[in-house]
């Protein structure tokens, strides 16, 4: 009897075996085995065949025979493929899902701490110098920290629609899709004894945002955290707030834990109070914005077009089952 090489992709760990043995099989985007051609095998083959079926040990390789069933109407697969496909979610991404605690915008250490041992005839003086360094490494630098903690947010929290590959949020539907035209090639070729070949391409679902905007809407959306609306947001909370001036933080400065004991110089010391004191700041501003209503924007300005990109290839893929029956 004639029969299909036929793998099951459920039961395949993806370990390669077969890979080795024959070049009729390939490896999927998933990492599992995949059959290149659908053909009907003769006699010999069949018999090679059924040392692949043994060799593999999660029972995942099986030869279906051909049994042309006239019972079977082909049309029916193809629109319970139809139905499979319409159920597949491209889902717009909503706010709420990509909501990161307040707490884990942490600001701290993302400044530099600055010490200045130099030699001033009055406190005032040395408070001065200080605060130069403080302006100028800490509360002038704020712009760079707010765009570090975006970014940690943004790898963090958003990283599944930055990626194109396999493992990301359209790597996985695109899988899906992939499996559902698979499946059906499949069947129809079983159910129709060969006569309904599909292209070795039909199943192969590639589609990713990156193919389908323009390079600003790209930009835009993955340097998040440099380019979007965001970081504006978190500074001009900041600087919507009561205490945001960097003469508000002079008070967190300290230049006297060097003093000489007859008090005759001072030496400006650290401010570590004062970048805290900024670092909280900017926590308590970044609570109050809409990052995550900016980001998901921005994210679906890719899925939008990936959404309807995959329509049309579903169209296309069923429109080319119909016109092979
Ligand atoms: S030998 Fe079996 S389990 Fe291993 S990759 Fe091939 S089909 Fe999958």
């Amino acid at each position: 009897m004639s029969g299909v090489l036929r793998i099951n992709s459920d039961k395949c760990s993806g370990c390669g075996a077969c890979l080795v043995y024959t070049n009729w099989i390939r490896e999927a985007n998933d990492g599992k085995a995949q059959v290149k051609e659908l053909r009907t095998l003769n006699a010999e083959e069949s018999k090679l065949v059924q040392e692949l079926v043994d060799l593999c040990l999660e029972g995942a390789i099986h030869i279906d025979p051909i049994v042309v069933d006239n019972r079977v109407d082909l049309s029916s697969l193809i629109y319970k493929a139809m139905n499979q496909l319409m159920n597949v979610q491209v889902p717009e991404v909503k706010a709420e899902s990509l909501k990161a605690p307040k707490e884990q915008f942490n600001y701290d250490g993302k400044f530099r701490t600055s010490f200045d041992y130099g030699k001033y005839k009055s406190y005032e003086k040395a408070i001065d110098a200080i605060f130069k360094l403080f302006k100028r490494e800490a509360y002038q630098e704020r712009d760079k920290a707010i765009m570090s903690v975006l970014q940690e947010y943004k790898e963090k929290y958003l990283s599944e629609y930055y990626l194109f590959t396999d493992n990301s949020f359209y790597g996985k539907i695109n899988r899906q899709i992939s499996s559902i035209l698979n499946q059906l090639k499949e069947e129809l070729y079983t159910a129709s004894g060969g006569r309904v070949s599909l292209p070795n391409d039909f199943a192969v679902v590639n589609i990713y945002p990156n193919q389908l905007v323009s390079k600003n809407t790209l930009e835009t959306v993955t340097l998040f955290e440099s380019v979007s609306r965001a970081r504006w947001d978190v500074d001009h909370e900041y600087r919507d707030s009561t205490y945001t001036s960097a003469d508000d933080y002079r008070t967190y400065l300290d230049a006297d834990d060097f003093e000489m004991p007859d008090r005759t110089w001072w030496r400006g010391r650290d401010t570590r109070e004062a970048i805290a004191e900024l670092a909280k700041d900017l926590q308590d501003a970044t609570g109050w914005t809409y990052v995550e209503d900016i980001a998901a924007q921005s994210i679906n300005e890719l899925i939008k077009p990936y959404r309807a990109a995959l329509e049309k290839l579903m169209y296309e893929k069923i429109t080319l089952a119909k016109r092979a029956l």
